[in-house]
Formats: C-alpha cells, structure tokens, sequence
C-alpha cells in the first residue's frame, strides 16, 4: 500500500477544486489538476501505471504542495497528506531531487544550524520549562535573523533558545514523512510549552504531529493575547499602504488568514491582492526544483503588487519573503517585502521615537 486508502477513497471526482489550482490554471491539463493527480494516485496504487511513469513523475514534481484544493473540496479531501505519501514513495533514495537531498541533508544537523547565529545575530534565551517558546526556523534563522529579534521585541516574555533544529516540514514535503515526523517531535521536546512561529508552513507541519493547542502562528498568537501592535507606520507623512502574501499552509491548512489582516489594519491602510491567497511560487523547495514555474507565478504576483501601489508587502513565512525580495528586487521595484513581525516591529519603534 502507498496510500492510506480511506483518504484515496475521498475523491468523489467533482472537479470544484480545479478553479483553485494555480498548475491546472497554468496547463488547463486535467493530469495538472488535484482531479488529475488524484486518478494518477490511484493508478499508481492499483499498478494500473508502472512506477516510473513519465506523467506520475512529472506531476508529483509539479505540484506546488499549495494545498488550495483542500478548503474548496466537499469531500474532505486530505490532498496535503496525499501528496506526502506520493512523494514518499516517488521520490525515494536517489529518486529524490538531489538538491532537496542536499538542503534535507543540512537542517538535519542541529550544529549546522547554529552557525548562522554566531556571524548573524537572531533572537537568542534560556529556554524555557513551560511557557511559550520562539521557534527559530532552519532558513529564516539563516536567511532573515531580523525576525526573530522583532517578534521578540513584540512579545518580550517568549524565549528563544538556540538549541533547537528543524521542525521536519522540509523533508515531509520532500519525500521523507518518516523523518519529518520524528524531527517535529524531537522540537517539540526541546520547546515543551506553547511553540510559536513566524513561518506558515512550519506551524502547519507542526500542528499535523504535535497537536494544534501546541502550536501557534506569530499572528493567531498576538490576536489571542491580545497584543495590541502600536502605530500607525506612516510613510512621507501619510499611513502607509500595506499587502499581504499569505502562506498557503497557514491558510489552507490552518484556516489562519484574519489575523494578520487584522493587524496590518491595525498599524496601515490595507490593500488586498487579488491573488493574495494564492502562492508565490515559492512553495518549500518549488522555487529551486521549478524555478521556471516559479518564476511565472511569481511574475504575475509582482504585477499585482506593483499595481496596487502599495508600500510595503507582507509574508507569513520566510519561503514567502525570499520569493517576494527576489522578484522585486530583479524588477527593480521600491515595494519593500518584509515579515509581519518586521512590519509591527517597525511601526511600534515610529510610535516609541514619537513620543
Ligand atoms: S479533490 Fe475534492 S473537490 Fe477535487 S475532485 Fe476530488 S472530491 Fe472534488
Ligand atoms: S496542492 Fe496546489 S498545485 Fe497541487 S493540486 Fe492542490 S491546488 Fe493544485
């Protein structure tokens, strides 16, 4: 058995969920569409298909792992968990991309990942016994320390230790469950209360095998405690306006996408994308395995963000913001893509120095 057969059942076939599908809408394929890729499942697991069908491994690869197709499916279509199990599967030992081999093989090493603490300086404490702990990340701890410093400046009681790896979301997105399972549990022991994270798709991943009450996103956990943000950011005198990216994984899967609405709106006048739902492109290692998919995707997403004239566009996960920064760098455009954490953090530090 590849797939747990009672989710392959789910699928009555229906089609709603190919409107939400940003590859179907790419091909306008039915093998690129979750329909499409459910039927090649289940050929695959009837042996209607060798394994090393050319159209199987294409559209395993393909695939954004956006999870779109869920919160429109009448079924209940567990799709995310699917597209594991396929992976596990297709992508097994060398079947599997050698650069998500590579990047699996680095998070795997929690002293490796303390390395980019020491030249970059992210948020660093004690850890703590029992209250609410900062979940430092595999990339953003490398790629973006300013974040972890500014949603500890917005919540100065969470700690933040070093001693922390990776939460696993890379290698179950990757072809590995096993693995991905076993490294969430191991952060869950050394963070014991509450984890919070600024990423999306690792607060996802984490929830699916520590419990939701275990895990909160930077945005759900500021609302419910009620951490008013201060402001207002203003740019040239005048509110500024601000967009939003949101992370697939937090908003398909964890139903978060108020909140970090509610607090841009707190501290700017907020622009809503016409494509703020839908992904980036950057999709876990998608943008490194696809790049000319990722590319496309992403290049009708700066349109958008250009045309709104927008100041600032916010993400909710550091595979967001590298994606956005990426674009709109190589566009040569003045939007500047920060984190949430970095926006709050912003327009507090203009009420701190209008006093
Ligand atoms: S995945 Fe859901 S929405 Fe899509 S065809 Fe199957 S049952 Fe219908
Ligand atoms: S996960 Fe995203 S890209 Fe993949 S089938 Fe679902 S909607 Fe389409």
């Amino acid at each position: 058995m590849i797939f747990s057969k009672p989710l392959l059942d789910r699928c009555i076939s229906c089609g709603y969920c190919l409107p939400a599908c940003p590859t179907y809408a790419m091909t306008g394929e039915e093998a690129s569409s979750p329909r499409g890729r459910i039927s090649l499942m289940r050929a695959l697991e009837t042996g209607q298909l060798p394994e090393d069908d050319e159209t199987l491994a294409e559209q395993a690869s393909f695939c954004l792992g956006c999870r779109a197709c869920e919160p429109v499916c009448p079924a209940g279509v567990e799709y995310g968990n699917l597209l594991e199990q396929w992976r596990d599967h297709q992508w097994r030992g060398r079947r599997r991309p050698l650069r998500a081999r590579l990047l699996m093989a680095a998070v795997e090493r929690p002293w490796l990942l303390r390395v980019p603490g020491l030249v970059r300086r992210h948020a660093r404490t004690a850890a703590s016994a029992s209250g609410p702990s900062l979940m430092l990340g595999c990339a953003e701890r490398a790629l973006f320390p300013r974040v972890s410093r500014a949603a500890r400046k917005l919540v100065p009681g969470l700690a933040a230790p070093s001693r922390q790896g990776c939460c696993g979301a890379l290698h179950a997105h990757n072809g590995d469950s096993a693995a991905g399972r076993r490294m969430a549990k191991e952060l869950g022991e050394v963070l014991p209360g509450t984890i919070v994270t600024t990423s999306g798709g690792c607060a996802a991943h984490l929830a699916a095998h520590l419990g939701r009450p275990r895990v909160r996103e930077l945005s759900e956990f500021l609302v419910e405690t009620d951490v008013l943000p201060s402001g207002p950011l203003l740019v040239d005198g005048r509110p500024a306006r601000v967009a939003l990216q949101d992370s697939c994984h937090l908003r398909n899967g964890l139903g978060v996408w108020r909140q970090p609405r509610e607090l841009i709106r707190a501290v700017a006048e907020y622009v809503e994308l016409p494509s703020a739902a839908t992904c980036c492109g950057a999709a876990g290692t998608y943008s490194i395995l696809r790049p000319l998919e990722s590319a496309k995707i992403l290049a009708v997403k700066i349109d958008e963000i250009e045309a709104a004239g927008v100041d600032y566009v916010v993400a909710v996960n550091p595979g967001c913001l590298r994606q956005l920064r990426s674009g709109l760098r190589k566009r040569g455009s003045a939007v500047r893509a920060v984190h949430l954490a970095e926006l709050l953090e912003l327009a507090a530090k203009q009420a701190r120095r209008s006093c």
